[in-house]
């Protein structure tokens, strides 16, 4: 099975706080070490279930997050910026998954709960329904006939993935009492759970669709300010109200589109 990973760093094990996941802060060698072993331990628990390619994208802010010299042999790791949203992801792949997940943005009991951007943007929606950054890229994914298989992240983000794609492999590394508080999993016990799942994921049959959506599809944002509304009707997109942009977009691969 050939199995790509899109990573983030707010759901990695135990990160909560803004300086650990923002670059130059007092923590964030911390967080960097703490999405590397989890993504260690994913790609372990991959090869272990019989994963024959694993390519995983270090997708927080600019790419440069992954502690590279210390992630396994038997994977490749895409990092930096720039090109497609989700480089290297094609048809050639069987599946998808997760890593360091968050939740979208407005999700109760959840660490860092956002969709792309923190400040800006309150809600995105295709076709009508409401997703985050897990919904964008199993749409995504979705374009290649692709099925989620595996998310490790907080609960509230483990819970967002069941409700989209199913009988996803999921990991709760840690429970949000508030955005920037969580119960943790000791650091040995999330590297096991994490393997475990992930050797699961690759060794049974795939027990989820692929989250496909109706083309062309309805992009719908909802952001903070109206400036960033008016940004988007300079680029084409009609406005639905004073925060509010709409536009239609011919394919799945357009889903980060704003
Ligand atoms: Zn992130």
């Amino acid at each position: 099975m050939k199995i790509y990973l899109c990573t983030d760093m707010e759901g990695a094990s135990g990160v909560t706080m803004r300086s650990e996941i923002e670059p130059n802060k007092e923590r964030y060698e911390f967080g960097r070490r703490m999405l590397t072993r989890d993504v260690a331990a994913a790609v372990e628990g991959l090869k272990a279930g019989g994963a024959t390619r694993i390519v995983v994208l270090d997708g927080h802010g600019g790419g440069d997050n992954f502690l590279y010299d210390e992630l396994p042999a038997g994977a490749e790791y895409i990092c930096g910026r720039g090109g497609d949203p989700i480089p290297f992801l094609d048809d050639s792949f069987d599946a998808v998954g997760f890593v360091g997940q968050h939740s979208m943005a407005g999700t109760p009991d959840a660490v860092w709960p956002h969709t792309q951007s923190w400040t800006d943007v309150l809600g995105v929606w295709a076709n009508g329904r409401e997703i985050g950054e897990i919904g964008q890229f199993a749409i995504y994914a979705g374009h290649y006939n692709l099925p989620v298989i595996f998310l490790s992240g907080d609960r509230a983000a483990c819970a967002e993935v069941r409700a989209l794609c199913g009988d996803v492999q999921t990991v709760a590394v840690k429970q949000a009492c508030s955005p920037t508080r969580a119960l943790c999993l000791s650091r040995a016990e999330a590297d096991k759970a994490i393997y475990e799942a992930a050797r699961e994921s690759a060794r049974g049959t795939i027990r989820t669709a692929p989250c496909t959506v109706e083309v062309p599809v309805e992009i719908r944002v909802r952001f903070t300010k109206t400036s960033l509304a008016d940004g988007c009707v300079q680029t084409g997109a009609e406005r639905v109200d004073e925060v509010t942009v709409r536009r239609m977009v011919p394919s799945a691969l357009d889903i980060y589109r704003m």
